[in-house]
């Protein structure tokens, strides 16, 4: 999110030159009748019953993943600094109002020694550079979470509370856990949650489930009970699915229906590091959820064209609001396809991939319209 103020600048700005107008002319500004306002007042409204529409949008990106080559490409003096990385796309992710990424590796910081494949540890400097490039939400439940045991989650949660980026899916505490992330944007409230199907064969350590939330259909119930009543709309990221498969498997579409009739309205899939398309789920009660199923890998090092493609989901969250309730329409999904290029595997960047392969980016346009024949592409 970018917080421009220009618009108050140019309102202050005109404000100032016309109280000078006025005050230069000498000449007062009209008399404004009683009718007049009254004729204002009564302006129908756009849409019949309901007097004013707020709009919010929610990007997302897929897996970051840093693999030793990357962090090594990252490398300066005295750190890393991964911001170039960003710099094509970052404009991409800083035009939504809110923008959510799924961080993979986890950023237990070089103090502890970092660390690849198969047991990740990163640079907090990674955060930094979600940070500036304008991610607001990290989400942390993925089969890494685990990976450096319980010093690498303190630091990375206290890492992201130092930067200010709003997390979900792992905490310090069972209290923690049970306070749900929320952000307000525009006059609409959205929550956060996320879970993950397994952390590669490492158990939790006893009595801190909290490290970690695990896909468990009744604990998503119950949170997705209480994030519906606390916020306008609930964005829940699910780790899962099968590696390098093109589309969704029947758990996958089972567990997102299951999502969106107890209260989901986005859903973030995340785990098989290739896209997935998307689709809209309808609700019994007459909702229309969007999931998409796999958003692949935002960064990493892993060297595969499909697994080098990735994409910035982009949302909006339209609500109506009434003299006496209010009404939320999640519309207008759109897609950026992004490729992480590197040289001789030493130098990486994230860029369009319509600038790197204009070819491949219609055959992944035309693989993410799988199950929506009118998906929007911003390029
Ligand atoms: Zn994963």
């Amino acid at each position: 999110m970018k917080r421009t103020r220009c618009f108050i600048c140019i309102f202050v700005l005109l404000s100032v030159l016309l109280l000078a107008g006025c005050i230069a002319t000498g000449i007062p500004a009209a008399p404004v009748s009683a009718d007049t306002l009254f004729e204002s007042r009564k302006t129908t409204p756009a849409i019949p019953g309901f007097s004013r529409t707020r709009t919010a949008s929610l990007s997302a990106v897929g897996d970051i993943l840093i693999h030793s080559k990357v962090y090594d490409s990252a490398k300066t003096n005295d750190g890393y600094d991964f911001v170039p990385l960003f710099e094509k796309v970052k404009p991409y992710l800083e035009k939504s109002d809110i923008t959510i990424a799924n961080s993979e590796s986890i950023i237990g910081g070089a103090g502890i020694g970092l660390s690849s494949y198969p047991s990740f540890n990163s640079p907090f400097e990674v955060g930094d550079a979600l940070k500036d490039s304008g991610v607001d939400v990290v989400s942390m439940a993925n089969n890494h979470t685990l990976d450096r045991g319980i010093p690498a989650i303190e630091n990375a949660i206290n890492y992201w509370d130092e930067l200010g980026m709003e997390r979900t899916g792992s905490y310090l505490s069972a209290e923690e856990r049970d306070q749900i992330t929320l952000m307000t944007v525009n006059d609409i409230s959205f929550s956060f949650l996320s879970y993950t199907y397994g952390t590669n064969g490492i158990p939790t350590p006893s009595g801190k489930d909290y490290l970690v939330n695990r896909i468990d259909k009744e604990l998503i119930k119950s949170d997705l009970q209480q994030a519906d009543e606390q916020s306008e709309v609930v964005v829940l990221s699910l780790h899962f699915g099968d590696e390098y498969q093109p589309l969704p498997n029947e758990y996958q579409t089972g567990l997102a229906e299951f999502a969106a009739e107890n209260g989901a309205d986005i859903i973030l899939g995340h785990h098989p590091h290739v896209l997935q398309p998307p689709a809209w789920i309808e609700t019994s009660d007459g909702r229309k959820v969007f999931v998409i199923y796999s958003l692949g890998n935002f960064l990493s090092g892993q060297n595969e064209i499909p697994r080098q493609i990735g994409t910035i989901f982009t949302i909006e969250a339209e609500k109506k609001i009434g003299p006496d309730s209010s009404e939320i329409t999640i519309k207008n999904p759109s897609f950026t396809n992004t490729f992480v290029k590197n040289r001789d595997y030493s130098w990486f960047e994230i860029d369009l991939l319509k600038n790197v392969n204009p070819d491949l980016n219609e055959e992944v346009k035309s693989h993410l319209s799988t199950w929506i024949n009118d998906l929007q592409f911003i390029e």
